[in-house]
């Protein structure tokens, strides 16, 4: 009767569940549930923790101020309006806080990133999900869904879980058409790996107002996930918002180490970008011929659709018998659907073989 209570709102959340990791009495696990990159940490990334590691008694930077001076040389910015976060996810959680909370609306599209609902609903929005056409994030539907309360539009692209992409062209009739109140949050997690001509990852539409930020992580391409390491690139007065809540040593000693590291590693985005163009066509290529739908994806993930629930679901179990972890989507409403990221070519080989096994022994 008298235990400490939670806000409702919080025993609203479903609690995020991560890529899983281990399987029992396997021993050698093929990790593909977490979009991770395959090739293990950048070794100068490795080499800078090690060696910050012997400074853990000391506190970090506050102000991530290498960090921010070497994202700002990578991608022609200015480090001033960079604030780097505990993962990007710690960012996406300040700003639902700072611009959200009760009665306010957040709006995400249908099977958008999870922790948007999440945070949105723990800072007391209620959050707004805009339907998809063929699993693609739809403008017409966000711009539809705005309400007079609504303050945030999250829009990841390309989008996890789906892969999919808008063209910049699309992102700015976006942007266009939010009123210019509502701080429009273009999360580019897997900016890297995008092919597509018309994309730019976001600076664009910072740069041309003050109401759009573009968050960034260093979990993908840059095997860092571990870390815990993301950074935006807003308008001052959003960055300003940030730097007032954010954690005041947020992104750890070793973390700013080795992503500085790994921002000066020579090729690795090169390469990982490469290997994931290669082997994502080949692995999706597999899967179709194997009958098994897979979307188009801009990605270092392909989202899979075996039809119906059980088939999926059938198809988890196999792929775990081989030691192979993808992600179940049943979180996203997708529950016929199975992620699987892109690995090494070992590891695409060894899925590609799975699959096609599992489809040929299921339909004989
Ligand atoms: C992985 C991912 C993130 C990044 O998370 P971190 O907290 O930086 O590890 C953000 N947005 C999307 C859509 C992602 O898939």
């Amino acid at each position: 009767m008298t235990a400490p209570r939670p806000r409702p709102e919080v025993m609203a959340i479903a609690a995020y569940v991560g890529g899983e990791h281990k399987l029992p009495g396997v021993n050698r696990v093929i990790k593909l549930s977490s979009n991770e990159g395959p090739f293990g940490p950048p070794p100068s990334a490795l080499e800078a923790a090690v060696k910050a590691a012997a400074e853990m008694h000391r506190y970090p930077d506050g102000g991530s101020v290498e960090l921010r001076r070497a994202i700002g040389t990578r991608y022609g910015l200015d480090p001033a309006r960079i604030v780097c976060g505990t993962g990007s996810d710690e960012l996406i959680g300040h700003l639902c806080h700072i611009y959200g909370g009760p009665g306010t609306d957040i709006i995400m599209s249908m099977h958008g990133f999870t922790m948007y609902q999440i945070a949105g609903t723990y800072a007391g929005s209620r959050v707004l999900k805009a339907p998809e056409h063929n699993l693609t994030t739809s403008v017409d539907e966000i711009l539809a869904a705005v309400t007079p309360e609504t303050t945030i539009v999250f829009v990841a692209n390309p989008n996890n879980p789906t892969g999919s992409l808008l063209p910049q062209s699309e992102m700015e009739r976006l942007r266009a058409g939010l009123r210019a109140d509502i701080l429009l949050v273009l999360d580019s997690a897997y900016a890297e790996y995008v092919e597509a001509d018309d994309y730019d990852a976001g600076a664009k539409l910072v740069d041309a107002g003050d109401n759009t930020i573009m968050l960034r992580t260093f979990s993908k391409i840059f095997g860092l996930g571990g870390m815990r390491v993301g950074w935006g690139y807003g308008p001052p007065a959003v960055i300003d918002a940030i730097n007032r809540v954010r954690g005041v040593f947020n992104v750890n000693l070793g973390a700013q180490a080795a992503a500085v590291a790994a921002l000066a590693e020579p090729g690795w985005v090169e390469h990982s970008k490469a290997h994931n163009t290669k082997w994502r066509a080949k692995l999706s290529a597999a899967m179709e011929k194997a009958g098994i739908k897979a979307y188009p994806t801009e990605g270092n993930f392909i989202l899979s659709d075996f039809g119906t629930a059980e088939v999926a679901k059938a198809a988890d179990a196999f792929l775990k018998t081989r030691g192979v972890i993808v992600r179940a989507m049943g979180a996203y409403d997708l529950p016929q659907c199975l992620r699987v990221t892109v690995g090494t070519e070992e590891e695409c080989l060894l899925v590609a073989d799975a699959l096609s096994t599992f489809m040929a022994t299921r339909h004989g």
